[in-house]
C-alpha cells in the first residue's frame, strides 16, 4: 500500500447508545495507530454522538438519498448526514442494492449528491457467486462501476481524496469466507485499470481501493499485502474495538518496522 491504509467499519443495523463505549475504545486505539486512517459508519442515530466525542476517527453514514430534500418519508439526505457530523458515506452496498432494489443509476445520483454536500464517497461494487462461477466477475464489476460512478468531468477536483472504491464480492460478505488473495489481486488490478482509464494518470492511480468481505484480524495482513489493496471495509469484525483494531494493527505493521 502506498497511501495511508484506510480501515472503515460498517456497523450496518447494529448499535444503540450502549455501543458508544465501543466507539470510544476504537477512537482511543486509533490514536495509537496514526499511520492508519480509521473510520466508522454507524447507524444514522449514532453519527452525531460519535462525531461529538471522536478525536481521531472519521464518522460516516451507510447510505443517503439521491434527492436534496422533499417528500421522501423515512429517507435522509447527504446534507443532513453531513450536518450530523458525517464526513463520508458508503454508497451502493450490496445489501442496499438487494434489499432496496437500488440500481446503478440511483447509486450514481447518490454519489453526485454526496459530493455536492462535501462528503467523501466509498462506492461499493462486487459480484454474486453465480456471476463469479460463470467467469463473468471482472466484466460485471467493470460494468457496475462504469454505471455507478459519476462521469469524470463531474467528479470533485480532489477526486483521489474524495472517492474510494470498495470491492466486496457478495458471496464473501458476512459468510466467514473471504476471497482468495489471488482473486482480490486480479479484481483490484481490473478496478485500478478502470480508474486510470476514467480519471487519467494523475488521479486514477491515487484513488484507494478497499477490499471487503469477511476481513478478520487473522486474515487481514495477507489481504493488505495484496497489490492495490488500500485498506478494508469491515462489517462484523468492526463491532468490537478488539477485532476492529486488530485489523487496523495488521494494516499499520508494515509501516512501523
Ligand atoms: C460489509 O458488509 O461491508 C462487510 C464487508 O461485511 P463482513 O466484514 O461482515 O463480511
Amino acid at each position: 500500500m502506498t497511501r495511508r491504509p484506510y480501515i472503515v467499519g460498517n456497523w450496518k443495523m447494529h448499535g444503540t447508545r450502549a455501543m458508544l463505549s465501543e466507539a470510544r475504545a476504537i477512537d482511543r486505539a486509533a490514536q495509537r495507530h496514526m499511520k492508519v486512517e480509521v473510520a466508522l459508519a454507524p447507524p444514522y442515530t449514532l453519527i452525531h454522538p460519535i462525531h461529538r466525542e471522536a478525536e481521531q476517527i472519521a464518522v460516516g453514514a451507510q447510505d443517503c438519498h439521491h434527492a436534496d430534500g422533499g417528500a421522501h418519508t423515512g429517507d435522509i439526505s447527504a446534507a443532513m448526514i453531513a450536518d450530523a457530523g458525517a464526513s463520508f458515506v458508503i454508497l451502493g452496498h450490496s445489501e442496499r442494492r438487494q434489499d432496496h432494489s437500488e440500481g446503478d443509476a440511483q447509486v450514481r445520483a447518490k454519489a453526485e449528491m454526496a459530493f455536492a454536500a462535501g462528503l467523501r464517497v466509498i462506492l461499493c461494487c462486487g459480484e454474486s457467486l453465480a456471476t463469479r462461477e460463470s467467469g463473468g466477475a471482472a466484466a460485471f464489476v467493470r460494468a457496475q462501476l462504469l454505471a455507478s460512478l459519476p462521469p469524470a468531468d463531474e467528479m470533485p477536483a480532489e477526486v483521489a481524496e474524495r472517492l474510494c472504491i470498495a470491492y466486496e464480492p457478495i458471496w464473501a460478505i458476512g459468510t466467514g469466507i473471504a476471497a482468495t488473495t489471488d482473486d482480490i489481486a486480479a479484481m483490484h488490478a481490473e478496478i485500478r485499470a478502470l480508474l486510470v482509464d476514467l480519471l487519467g494518470e494523475e488521479h486514477g492511480p491515487e484513488v484507494r481501493i478497499l477490499y471487503g468481505g469477511s476481513v478478520k484480524p487473522d486474515n487481514a495482513a495477507a489481504i493488505f499485502a495484496v497489490p492495490e489493496v488500500g485498506g478494508a471495509l469491515v462489517g462484523g469484525a468492526s463491532l468490537t474495538a478488539d477485532s476492529f483494531m486488530g485489523i487496523a494493527l495488521a494494516a499499520s505493521e508494515p509501516f512501523e518496522s
